[in-house]
């Protein structure tokens, strides 16, 4: 513990739940393996502890502005004890059918525009097959979800670190800050704690032979030749909305149960009324 002057320690952490349970619903790609066989691999948003200092992340997309990132509408929700389930919501200006979805929770979904990242921090897991012995993870592919509330400054972070592409990131989130309620108590707030982390340091830029070789091992690991890995995700196949019927199963399965709860931290706001999806609009068309 640091010994602050003048006011002391800052006031004792809320305790925060654990808990390692995958989402029920999630992001996949389909990988090919060098045997022909299809898996699906779960594509997680990038999502930091409040708190992590210097988390290390590689971003590969080809932009800086975010103005040119790709748009997505999406559910994030809690079911059966599960955090963070994500259904892309198929809501776009130019369908405005309803979705399932927004019924059953209630809820607009929230709105980002989405880089691509591997994420190169290195994980570290108890092997519960074999005592003693532990997994390691590293270079996990990501898709980083940011706001529009972040989004003008996380440009301003690519623009000083000369476009994403190669750029190699320390990333840190700050702790939630609680405020006073009209009732006089107080409530958290994650206004300056985004899941993505607000303070992302450029640390190194990879050139393109840089990118190649240090994801080698990760790209032989996901069962992808490097060049693919170390390319943006394929975001109109990945965000491609479920069909109808899926999505009223989904709802259905949501509706069954009572926790169902929505998530203890509030998502981002609904789309903009000026952005909303044009690109996703797009991508639709052209599936
Ligand atoms: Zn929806």
């Amino acid at each position: 513990m640091a010994n602050h002057r003048g006011a002391g320690a800052p006031p004792p952490k809320r305790g925060g739940g654990g808990g390692n349970t995958k989402a029920l619903y999630h992001l996949g790609e389909t990988v090919t393996g060098s045997d022909g066989k299809p898996t699906i691999k779960m594509i997680k948003a990038l999502k930091l502890r409040p708190g992590v200092k210097n988390h290390e992340i590689l971003t590969l997309d080809d932009f800086t502005d975010l103005d040119d990132a790709y748009s997505i509408n999406i559910h994030m929700f809690n079911l059966r004890g599960t955090k963070d389930n994500i259904v892309v919501c198929p809501k776009t200006a130019m369908d405005p059918r309803p979705c399932p979805i927004c019924e059953v929770l209630n809820k607009e979904p929230s709105w980002y525009v989405c880089v691509s990242a591997i994420d190169r921090h290195v994980y570290e897991f108890a092997d519960k097959k074999s005592a003693g012995q532990k997994k390691v993870y590293q270079d996990l592919r990501r898709v980083v979800l940011i706001t529009n509330t972040w989004k003008q400054r996380m440009t301003i972070n690519a623009e000083h670190a000369k476009g994403w592409r190669g750029s190699y990131w320390h990333v840190s989130r700050s702790e939630p800050t609680q405020e006073p309620t009209q009732n006089g108590g107080t409530r958290t707030s994650y206004k300056d704690s985004p899941r993505v982390g607000d303070v992302w340091f450029m640390e190194e830029k990879y050139d393109e032979e840089k990118i190649k070789n240090e994801l080698e091992k990760g790209a032989a690991t996901y069962g992808l030749p490097v060049e693919k890995f170390a390319q943006p995700l394929n975001y109109e196949v990945l965000l491609k909305p479920k069909d109808h019927a899926q999505l009223v199963a989904i709802a259905n399965d949501i509706r069954s149960d009572e926790s169902a709860l929505k998530d203890p931290e509030p998502a981002a706001a609904a789309a903009p009324a000026a952005a909303v999806s044009d690109k996703l609009a797009e991508a639709e068309l052209n599936y």
